[in-house]
């Protein structure tokens, strides 16, 4: 365990926060991988979880575990307590005006999902649009261009310039009559890009267009404030801010919320029940159909305490810090090109290095202990962009220091003898 938290640099005084105290939070930090201390760069991919987190789910399992909502015994009451402080404490995190506009979901996806179905494709007919960026990951196409073969709608998509940037006045051109939906990524994951959102719904409601955004890489880097974004939907999934698989949320501003048919049928979602009719259930239990994720659900508010605790102003300044080291540090690597060039980037890199098939570099670097995704990430179309078929990405987190960047490049530097 020693070995791994000695290679970090002491605090510095600049620093925002002791990154040696939140990485003894993470204990699979201190392991080790092919015989060498693990550096974990794949933080876009998935977090790791800090020790917060999985004692929730211990002790849920072992103390607490019943089912929520229907029973009047002790353990369900505790059950139900742990499940709906955490809404509460995700309605806070993300400045929600209310705790009925937090949907627990099983992540973006099936939040994403949840909106094409239930909300765009009852509202959009033939011939009408629905308008995404071309850097989407694919859980913000695909559900789309189901909902266009059911219904005849057509799928737009507002370019993106050589850096990796929405070219804002060609999307707001792309706002016309015919647009019935907007949905746009907040941070591109595999290019690192800061999309101007608020600026981006701004111009939607113009045209009295609703917006979702997919947060999936924004809620453990930046400060999300929804009413601030005057977004009509915001998604994102538990294990991309530290807490557990399977859990995440769907935030839905309650007048859109209140009008939309359910999307999943089930125990939970009815007030009532006869063969002749269902009268469903009040928000957002409406959109809960089934037993839920209950140890996740509850253990994701032990991430977003966790992640208040530290401040997510602190973890801004500390990643943007991180990123520019690690983009210097890898720009001075000979041959390597990065992919994504955004003025306002989050700490995610995607590179090229010179021919060699980023799969290459990332089994090479592997077996020196770093974890670094390559492939396309999940948005072949950002690959189709660029011309190229896969990037490698270095993603970074909180718990991240420039000593784990230092072992990137060393690694890489003999992934290149490797290669030569
Ligand atoms: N959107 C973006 C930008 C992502 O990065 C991801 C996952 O990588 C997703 C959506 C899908 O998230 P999940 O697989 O947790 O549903």
């Amino acid at each position: 365990m020693k070995a791994a938290v000695e290679t970090l640099t002491p605090l510095r005084s600049k620093d925002p926060f002791d990154v040696w105290s939140i990485r003894s939070d993470f204990p699979i930090l201190n392991r080790k991988v092919n015989g060498k201390p693990l550096v974990y760069l794949d933080n876009a991919a998935t977090t790791q979880k800090p020790m917060c987190v999985v004692d929730s789910l211990r002790r849920y399992y072992l103390e607490d575990n019943s089912n929520i909502h229907r029973g009047v015994h002790y353990l369900s009451q505790k059950a139900t307590e742990g499940y709906e402080n955490s809404r509460k404490n995700l309605c806070g995190f993300i400045n929600a005006q209310q705790t009925q506009e937090i949907i627990f979901v099983r992540g973006t996806t099936e939040g994403i999902n949840l909106v094409a179905n239930s909300f765009v494709k009852k509202r959009i007919n033939a011939g009408e649009e629905i308008l995404i960026t071309g850097m989407e990951h694919h859980s913000n196409i695909v559900p789309w261009q189901i909902v266009c073969q059911e219904t005849g709608a057509i799928l737009r998509v507002a370019p993106i310039n050589d850096k990796g940037e929405i070219i804002l006045e060609e999307y707001e051109k792309m706002l016309s009559p015919k647009v019935k939906f907007v949905s746009l990524v907040h941070i591109s994951n595999s290019l690192g890009t800061v999309n101007p959102v608020k600026q981006m719904i701004e111009m939607a409601h113009a045209h009295d267009i609703p917006v979702l955004i997919d947060g999936a890489q924004t809620v453990s880097h930046m400060k999300l404030d929804v009413q601030d974004l005057n977004c009509d939907f915001y998604v994102f999934s538990g294990h991309k801010m530290f807490g557990p698989t399977g859990i995440g949320v769907l935030y839905g501003k309650s007048e859109y919320l209140e009008n939309m048919s359910p999307y999943q049928g089930g125990g939970d979602m009815i007030k009532s029940v006869t063969f002749e009719k269902t009268i469903y259930n009040d928000l957002p239990y409406k959109f809960e159909a089934g037993t839920p994720n209950i140890a996740g659900a509850t253990a994701l508010g032990a991430a977003s305490d966790y992640i208040n605790k530290i401040g997510i102003d602190n973890i801004y300044a500390y990643e943007q810090d991180l990123l520019a080291y690690a983009t210097q540090a890898l720009l001075s690597v000979d041959g390597l090109r990065m992919i994504g060039a955004a003025k306002n980037k989050s700490a995610v890199i995607s590179f090229m290095l010179e021919d060699v098939h980023p799969h290459d570099i990332g089994t090479i670097i592997d077996s020196e202990g770093v974890a670094i995704r390559t492939g396309h990430h999940c948005t072949q179309p950002v690959m189709q962009r660029f011309g190229i078929p896969a990037t490698a990405r270095a993603s970074f987190a909180m718990y991240n220091t420039k000593d784990e960047v230092d072992a990137l490049i060393r690694s890489i530097e003999k992934a290149k003898k490797i290669f030569r």
